[in-house]
C-alpha cells in the first residue's frame, strides 16, 4: 500500500512540496493555519483539506510539516498529537534548532509515533522541481520506511545521524548562504562601480569557478531592484540566530553570522523583512530602487 501523507504549512516551500507529493500519488490531505490556502490547494489537487492538524493526523501514515520557526513546529506538534496513530512518522522540513527537533521527537515518540528532522535546501525553485537537498536526523529504519515521500520532494536525501543532526547540517548550510549573499552583494556593487554591465558579468562568471546557485537565480533580479521572495530575509535572520547559539555552545567564532545578523536587523527595522534575502544589496545604497529615490 502506498504511504498516505498529510502536509502542514503551505507557504512558499510547503505548497510546491505538497504538489509534488500529489503528483507521486502520496498526498492524502493538507492543513494550513490560514484555511483559504489549504482549501485552494486541496481544490486544485482534487483532495480534501483537513479541519485541524489532529484530523489530518487521523488520516495519514506520514505527516510532513514546513512552518516558520521553532515555536510554530512545537505548536503544530501539540495540535496534531490528539489524532496521531501509533506508528505514524512526523517529518519536519522547517528550519529550526536541533533542540527543537529533540523536543518534537520526544513528544511524538511518547505518543507512539516516530519523528525525523528533515530540513531542506534548494529554494522555492528546488521545491517546485522536486529536487531539494534533504538533511535527515533520526532512526535510519524510519527513514527507509518513509523514503518514498522524501523522494517525491527531494533529489538528494542524506542521513546525517541522530535526531537534531539534520538541523545541525542545515545550520552549516545557512552560514554558507550568509557568506554567499555577502560576497554576491559586495561583488555586484564593486562591478557596478567599475562600470560593468552586471547582466553580462553574472552570465559569464556563473560559468566559472565563482558560479553559484544564488548568483544565478537571484543575481538577475537583485540588480533590477526586485527582491520578491524566494527566501524571506526575516526567516534567514531566524536561522542565523539559531546558528549563533549553536556556534556559541560549540565555542566557534562566526564573524560572518554576526555581521549578517546586524545587516538583516537594519533592513528589518526599515521594513524589508518580508523581502528576499537578496535585499541585502539595498545596504550598498546602489540598487535601482535606491537610485530612483535619490534627489
Ligand atoms: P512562508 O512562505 O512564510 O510559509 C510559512 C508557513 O508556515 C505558512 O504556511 C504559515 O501559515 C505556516 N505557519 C507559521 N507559523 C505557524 C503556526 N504557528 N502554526 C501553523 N502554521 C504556521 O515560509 P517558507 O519560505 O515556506 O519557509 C518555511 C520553512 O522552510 C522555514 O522554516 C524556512 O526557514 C524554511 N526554508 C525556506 C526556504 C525558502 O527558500 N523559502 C528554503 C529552505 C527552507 P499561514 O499561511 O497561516 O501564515
Amino acid at each position: 500500500m502506498p504511504l498516505k501523507s498529510g502536509f502542514i504549512g503551505l507557504g512558499a516551500m510547503g505548497a510546491p512540496m505538497a504538489r509534488n507529493l500529489a503528483r507521486a500519488g502520496l498526498l492524502e490531505t493538507v492543513w494550513n493555519r490560514t484555511p483559504d490556502k489549504a482549501e485552494q490547494l486541496a481544490a486544485e489537487l482534487g483532495i480534501d483539506a483537513a479541519e485541524t492538524p489532529a484530523d489530518l493526523a487521523r488520516r495519514c501514515d506520514v505527516i510532513q510539516l514546513c512552518v516558520s520557526a521553532d515555536g510554530d513546529v512545537l505548536e503544530v506538534i501539540d495540535a496534531l498529537l490528539p489524532g496521531l496513530r501509533p506508528g505514524t512518522v512526523v517529518i519536519d522540513h522547517s528550519t529550526v534548532g536541533s533542540e527543537t527537533a529533540r523536543s518534537a521527537a520526544a513528544k511524538v515518540r511518547a505518543a507512539g509515533g516516530d519523528f525525523l528532522d528533515a530540513p531542506v535546501s534548494g529554494g522555492v525553485e528546488g521545491a517546485r522541481a522536486g529536487t531539494l537537498a534533504i538533511m535527515v536526523g533520526g532512526d535510519p529504519a524510519t527513514l527507509e520506511r518513509v523514503r518514498p515521500v522524501l523522494a517525491a520532494v527531494g533529489g538528494r536525501i542524506a542521513h546525517m545521524g541522530e535526531i537534531g543532526m539534520g538541523q545541525a547540517t542545515k545550520a552549516v548550510n545557512q552560514v554558507l548562504c550568509a557568506g554567499i549573499n555577502q560576497a554576491v552583494c559586495e561583488a555586484l556593487t564593486f562591478g557596478r562601480a567599475l562600470g560593468l554591465d552586471l547582466e553580462r558579468v553574472i552570465d559569464v562568471v556563473s560559468q566559472g569557478a565563482a558560479g553559484n546557485w544564488f548568483l544565478e537565480k537571484r543575481g538577475p533580479t537583485m540588480i533590477r531592484g526586485v527582491f520578491q521572495p524566494g527566501f524571506k530575509l526575516a526567516l534567514h535572520h531566524k536561522d542565523l540566530t539559531i546558528c549563533r547559539a549553536m556556534a556559541r555552545r560549540a565555542g566557534v567564532p562566526v564573524a560572518l553570522v554576526e555581521r549578517t545578523l546586524a545587516d538583516y536587523e537594519r533592513l528589518m527595522a526599515e521594513g524589508h523583512g518580508d523581502e528576499d534575502i537578496s535585499a541585502l544589496l539595498r545596504l550598498s545604497g546602489d540598487t535601482p530602487t535606491d537610485r530612483d529615490r535619490r534627489p
